[in-house]
């Protein structure tokens, strides 16, 4: 049986938040503004999330009496990581309330599903095959004339995990360093450009929907998000409808994120992320109800906030080679710099965003 809460929550109780980087550090912050206490959960020392958090536990993932004592301090369970292990949420929702549940965790922690479960709600996918074997990969390439993406099912991120294959790749040293990992092959999508949707959604099924925001990646890693993404009337409410079918479809409570091809043919789905996104720091300064406050209102049972941006905006990471660069960005006008107090500054680690606004047109 998994605990569902009864009323939202007063300000004064106290929110869990499994893991503990920044955007476990943002959803604290979001959730002291509110009044709430947090109690964040993770392994590493002096995590980002732990320095401004009430309370922290420093543990396992798997740890499950850690967990247990972690369940009964807090009121309600969120995560902001989505490899932590299934068996953990479930686990924990025999005693508290988890949002979003281990279904959701289900399907994002592998792409066959994750996959599968958007062609079955008849949403846009680019194809994909189910990579088992070397003979599985020969044959998928066949099907899409030599060229796609191998990509691990499970634990991939920021490009780890994935090969771009065309008829000169080298297979039989791709398939040494697969390794025996499931994985799928994915046809190459030639996109337009890249979006991705948030969506948050509560118990009784309300939802709010950000416009879409558009994503730049250098190096497989995000580095610059800008709202609104350029979309026509018909895909802006393509998007809109398809983000509240997913998050309807997951019975989903939180903050989603979606992330989408945009081609000639219409959105394709790429992935999902059930938690706070990267690329929607920017709704922080650029809209009335930023991400984190949003996740944290939906998973406390409050009215969610006006999701509206007042203003267009920019958001780009800074890694741990631009990080120098601080006091420049401090300097500017209309400008937000958030760092997240990491203490090792190492070559494309995420140490802090920048999100520059400007009036709407
Ligand atoms: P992912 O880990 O699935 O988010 O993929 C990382 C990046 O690789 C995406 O943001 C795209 O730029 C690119 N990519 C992933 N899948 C495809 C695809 N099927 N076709 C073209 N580009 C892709």
């Amino acid at each position: 049986m998994t605990i569902k809460p009864t009323a939202p929550l007063s300000p004064g109780a106290c929110i869990g938040i499994i893991g503990g980087g920044q955007l476990g550090r943002m959803l604290a912050l979001a959730a002291a503004e509110l009044g709430f206490q947090t109690h964040v959960f993770c392994p590493e020392e002096n995590a980002p999330a732990a320095q401004v958090s009430t309370f922290s536990t420093l543990a396992d993932y798997e740890d499950k009496p850690a967990l247990d004592q972690f369940a009964a301090s807090v009121d309600v369970v969120t995560y902001e990581f989505e490899n932590i292990p299934v068996s953990s949420v479930t686990h924990m929702e025999q005693h508290k309330p988890v949002f979003p549940s281990a279904k959701a965790l289900e399907v994002a922690q592998d792409r066959w599903v994750e996959k599968s479960f958007m062609r079955d709600l008849e949403l846009g996918v680019t194809e994909f095959y189910d990579i088992t074997s070397p003979q599985d990969l020969r044959a998928a390439l066949d099907a899409t004339n030599g060229e796609g993406i191998l990509k691990t099912r499970r634990f991939g991120y920021d490009g780890k995990g994935q090969w771009r294959l065309s008829a000169s790749s080298q297979l039989d040293a791709i398939i040494a360093e697969l390794d025996g990992q499931a994985a799928i092959l994915e046809a190459l999508v030639p996109f337009e450009r890249e979006i991705s949707l948030l969506v948050a959604r509560n118990a009784a099924g309300d939802t709010a929907t950000y416009e879409a925001i558009e994503n730049v990646h250098k190096n497989h890693i995000l580095h610059t998000s800008t709202l609104p993404a350029r979309l026509s009337a018909t895909q802006a409410s393509q998007a809109q409808t398809m983000a509240e079918k997913i998050a309807d479809a997951l019975d989903y409570v939180g903050v989603l994120a979606i992330e989408c091809f945009v081609t000639p043919q219409g959105l394709l789905v790429n992935e999902i992320a059930p938690r706070v996104h990267n690329s929607g720091h920017l709704t922080q300064d650029a809209c009335h109800c930023g991400q984190f406050e949003q996740h944290i209102r939906a998973i406390a049972g409050w009215p969610l906030g006006d999701a509206h941006a007042h203003s267009e905006a920019v958001m780009t990471n800074l890694l741990g080679e631009d990080i120098n660069d601080w006091q420049n960005w401090a300097a500017q006008k209309a400008t937000y710099l958030h760092i997240y107090g990491k203490a090792e500054a190492n070559p494309g680690r995420k140490m802090a965003h920048v999100t520059r606004l400007r009036a709407r047109r």
